[in-house]
């Protein structure tokens, strides 16, 4: 996609805002790189069309270019639709013992997943998790089950001939109940395609059992289908989440972006192998990546993204050769360092601010003193920020008082402020900004 899309952006010219032609080029290639992605169609087209409307008019930040642009607004805007707004993260297991219903289609890695997670929640949540197999259609589905749980160590509900979906269920939960276990699944029946006889089935399991997350485990494969699998189940069943499995073969996971788009249900986890291990949680910005064709595109966007903080730097580092520090860069400073989360900021970098840093550490320039010092910079007036050689003892009261505190902190940030501009000078006629901008790289 990049590639694609660099052409397209190579003719884009460099202006103030991305005009509407350039998003619409921009979005031809998009759409394609989505289907291409196994996202279906409709939602490929809303997606496109929603982002249009985002992107269309937004500024061109200056060195990053349109295309760089409109690949971070669509990065971003994957990422928000695939996270959705609001999840919970963890799951509702809670009132042991708490039904998890698996639902999906045979061959979908329901079986696999439901063992996969039931390992998950005992090794990572110390969870007593019971585990009942309700395909009564194959027998080989109960006895895999039980074979997976004695390889995972979890227990499973004992196999009685001649017992349908429902009396599985009812049996699961008194023993759950009564064994004390914190969670039991239920690993309902493949079908090969939706089928009513099943669905009623899984509706009078879901009915009895009153799951408290019903989990859809969808081949990450099979994008369109996996998107009508997902809108039959939530309409007849009625799910709280998505497992997409077989997301470690060479799909570009669209089906992900599908099924959240057009259910607006949670992708839980992702099943990435055969293994009892292999099941992740959902990460957005993986997937997100791999939709729009792996990672070079996220490398350009994080690219793009510390362009523009290279050029921030670098307007200040003119300033600083001038000598020029007023309270506005050491505010700058000061909320740089509480980013990074310590002295390791642009401060810490530059030759002969190390040792100040240091020194400033070893006086207790931690998080909370930072704070503070922020207040009081913006308790003073613009004007008072750009020149601070205006504070006089009534402006100092004021402006300790503003913070509240005393003015003796506001004299401690003073004489910093003052420290810090004179030893910018110094450096500043030392190496004309040379070394400065040495320290930069
Ligand atoms: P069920 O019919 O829905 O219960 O499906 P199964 O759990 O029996 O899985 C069918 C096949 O898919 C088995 O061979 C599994 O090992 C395999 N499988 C399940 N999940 C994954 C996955 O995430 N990745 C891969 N590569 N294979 C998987
Ligand atoms: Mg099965």
């Amino acid at each position: 996609l990049s590639d694609r899309l660099g052409g397209v952006f190579d003719r884009l010219t460099k202006q103030g805002a991305l005009s509407e032609e350039d998003v619409a080029a921009a979005m031809r290639e998009v759409r394609v790189a989505l289907l291409e992605a196994d996202v279906s169609l409709p939602v490929a087209r809303s997606f496109v069309k929603s982002v249009t409307a985002k992107a269309t008019g937004s500024a061109v930040t200056k060195s990053i270019t349109p295309g760089q642009q409109v690949v971070k607004i669509v990065h971003d805007e994957l990422i928000k639709v695939l996270q959705g707004e609001g999840e919970p993260d963890a799951l509702r297991i809670d009132n042991p013992p708490a039904p998890i219903l698996m639902v999906g289609l045979q061959g979908s890695g329901k079986t696999t997943t439901t063992a996969k997670l039931a390992k998950r929640l005992k090794d990572r949540e110390k969870k007593r998790v019971l585990l009942a197999s309700l395909d009564t259609n194959r027998p080989a589905a109960m006895e895999q089950l039980a074979i997976l749980g004695q390889q995972i160590g979890v227990d499973t509900l004992p196999i009685v001939p001649g017992e349908n979906a429902v009396q599985i269920a009812k049996r699961a939960k008194q023993q759950a109940t009564l064994g004390g276990y914190d969670v039991y699944m239920l690993d309902t029946a493949g079908r090969l395609h939706i089928d009513e006889v099943l669905m009623d089935e899984v509706q009078a399991v879901r009915d009895v059992a009153n799951p408290r997350e019903t989990l859809l485990v969808v081949d990450g494969l099979t994008g369109q289908d996996a998107v009508n699998v997902a809108t039959e189940f939530d309409g007849k069943v009625g799910i709280s989440g998505v497992v997409l499995t077989r997301m470690d073969g060479d799909g570009r996971g669209g089906a992900a972006l599908s099924m959240r788009a057009v259910t607006g249900k949670p992708i839980r986890f992702v099943g990435l192998g055969e293994k009892m291990d292999a099941l992740e949680a959902f990460d957005a910005q993986r997937v997100a990546g791999r939709i729009l064709g792996m990672g070079d595109i996220v490398a350009l966007v994080e690219k793009a993204q510390e362009v523009l903080e290279v050029e921030q730097a670098e307007r200040m580092m003119k300033r600083f050769q001038k000598g020029l520090f007023n309270m506005n860069d050491l505010k700058g400073q000061l909320e740089q360092m509480m980013k990074m989360g310590g002295m390791q900021s642009i401060m810490g970098m530059m030759p002969g601010m190390g040792k100040m840093a240091k020194q400033a550490e070893a006086a207790g320039f931690d998080d909370k003193a930072i704070k503070r010092q922020i207040a009081l910079i913006n308790s003073m007036t613009k004007k008072e920020r750009a020149n601070p050689d205006l504070l006089q003892a009534s402006r100092k009261k004021r402006i300790a008082a503003g913070a509240g505190m005393e003015v003796s902190e506001l004299n401690k940030l003073l004489k910093m402020q003052k420290q810090m501009a004179d030893t910018m000078k110094k450096l500043g006629k030392m190496g004309k900004g040379g070394m400065l901008k040495q320290a930069m790289r």
